[in-house]
């Protein structure tokens, strides 16, 4: 069942976010309970930059990605953060200080990528199942360490653009092991009927002809199977296939020096009984090293959700508490804009009041954005403290695939995006203005 507000209350996700005693007003002794982030109680942020506003803590994205380089030690791989989780630039910028490589899926991305860093793109790979030739000339420029091709198309186009600029590119194949995974549907990708990928007994002849092209260096083998996947079954049921090709591939002259083994790693949004992080990743690790012992390959890993997702929420305040023959809603200044995940895939997300008030009872609510859309919900039917108008509260998880997916339907600015950092706060994104919305319009 899904968890109270109050399991959260007691148990709290520290680091990132946690409840903490702050001084209310002037007197010492007066004090409350306020959801900070590392020390910052998030009352003060949102007060300061306004809401909604997104909040990430830098100290558990270093964490978790600290976790994936430990769990993997024994094996070469670098991590490649899936750009498209939260492309934020002081996020990539915070990343790339400790070392992270990139996962980029578009020219966007890596111009991203290369804005917080020019020389990033020697820990860059591209993926998607669409790259224009316009954005292979670009990573081409750049000299990146991979391009995951997902077709036969893209393959010749990749070789044609290669040979424009006189470069040798190292390539994947981007293939498609078959294997389900249990998520949800919009999200899963290694069965033959999604779009993306070469099905596994394809690869072969393409990796043939791939090598007698000049123009393209075959180097690797690469796989992304879907996301928030919480068990390791389905990882290691990839890897095994992907090993096998290796083999094979060996076999017929090919050099293969990398595995990509994608992202795809689950967050739990729900509280309860969440195995620890470092045992997930660990587990996580072993399902993908095992399966390639002895191949010596360099593994690649492109985590996106299970870096930034925990590290991150969004603060929205509540404009009103409505009851609608014997309903009742609650609704936020955030919406459906700016955190799209429960409107696309009713995804679950833990909300909790900034504020937490030990007295106040628990009522079933609905928690809505102000937005012209039936389906503009954060929660359905959940147990939440009593709210009073002017309220804040906290949607968390919100890290990956919040600010991502936003957008400006019904003409709403986008939110602002503050980083914290122990004691101190980093606005990362002003909140967008009018004229921010109508700039690219002509009239
Ligand atoms: C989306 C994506 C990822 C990241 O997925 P997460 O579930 O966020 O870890 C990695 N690789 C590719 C190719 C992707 O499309």
């Amino acid at each position: 069942m899904s968890p109270s507000p109050a399991s959260f209350q007691q148990a709290g996700r520290p680091p990132a976010f946690s409840y903490r005693e702050v001084r209310k007003g002037l007197v010492r002794r007066n004090l409350q309970s306020v959801l900070s982030c590392d020390s910052v109680p998030l009352s003060q942020l949102a007060e300061r930059y306004g809401t909604p506003l997104y909040v990430y803590s830098a100290t558990t994205i270093r964490e978790r990605l600290r976790t994936f380089d430990r769990a993997f030690r024994k094996a070469p791989h670098t991590v490649c953060y899936s750009v498209k989780a939260n492309s934020n630039l002081g996020i990539l910028r915070l990343l790339n200080r400790v070392g992270c490589g990139f996962d980029v899926v578009s020219g966007g991305e890596l111009e991203r990528v290369l804005t917080v860093d020019r020389g990033a793109g020697r820990r860059v790979v591209f993926s998607g199942v669409g790259k224009t030739a316009e954005e292979m000339r670009l990573a081409l420029r750049d000299g990146i360490l991979l391009f995951n091709v997902e077709s036969e198309s893209e393959l010749w186009q990749l070789g044609e653009c290669a040979a424009r600029l006189k470069k040798k590119p190292p390539i994947a194949l981007r293939v498609n092991p078959h294997v389900s995974a249990e998520t949800h549907p919009y999200i899963a990708t290694g069965l033959h009927q999604h779009k993306f990928g070469i099905p596994v007994e394809q690869a072969r002849k393409l990796y043939a002809g791939a090598s007698a092209n000049r123009h393209l260096a075959v180097s690797g083998v690469s796989v992304h199977i879907g996301s928030q996947i919480t068990g390791p079954e389905p990882f290691a049921e990839a890897i095994e296939r992907v090993a096998e090709l290796v083999r094979q591939l060996r076999s017929d002259g090919h050099r293969i020096e990398y595995v990509d083994a994608g992202g795809g790693l689950g967050i739990s949004y729900e509280n309860s009984d969440a195995p620890r992080f470092r045992d997930q990743v660990v587990n996580y690790a072993e399902a993908i090293i095992r399966p390639l012992r002895g191949l010596k390959v360099h593994v690649l890993l492109e985590p996106g959700r299970a870096i930034v997702g925990p590290a991150g929420t969004l603060i929205t305040s509540v404009l009103y508490v409505k009851d609608n023959d014997g309903k009742r809603f609650v609704v936020t200044d955030a919406a459906m804009n700016d955190l799209l995940r429960p409107s696309l895939y009713g995804a679950y997300h833990e909300i909790v009041p900034v504020k937490r008030n030990a007295n106040s009872a628990n009522t079933k609510v609905d928690i809505v954005g102000p937005i012209c859309e039936t389906g503009d919900f954060f929660a359905r039917d959940r147990q939440l403290p009593e709210v009073q108008e002017g309220d804040l509260l906290a949607v968390l998880d919100a890290g990956a695939y919040g600010m991502a997916l936003s957008s400006n339907y019904n003409s709403r600015p986008r939110a602002a995006e503050v980083l914290v950092q122990g004691r101190s706060a980093q606005l990362i994104r002003r909140r967008e203005s009018f004229q921010d919305l109508v700039r690219p319009e002509l009239f």
